[in-house]
């Protein structure tokens, strides 16, 4: 379990990829905590999201940013 910091990216930049409106709060089954690379909320508790195969942007309920995954 780690907190992950997600890369901040504009809207413009989402492209064809598909949205995943984190919400007031995704609760996974396990995994790491993503934090908004916007305004630092915590948008998805306890989830691996490295295992989506698809690309995909997550919209924080928060600020309504759009985040991607860090490059590892
Ligand atoms: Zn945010």
């Amino acid at each position: 379990m780690a907190d992950i910091m997600m890369a901040a990216i504009d809207r413009g930049e989402a492209g064809e990829r598909q949205v995943f409106h984190t919400g007031v709060s995704t609760v996974g089954q396990g995994g790491d905590d993503y934090l908004c690379g916007h305004c630092g909320r915590r948008m998805v508790h306890a989830m691996d999201l490295t295992r989506i195969e698809v690309p995909m942007v997550y919209e924080c309920g928060g600020c309504g940013g759009y985040n991607v995954l860090p490059e590892s």
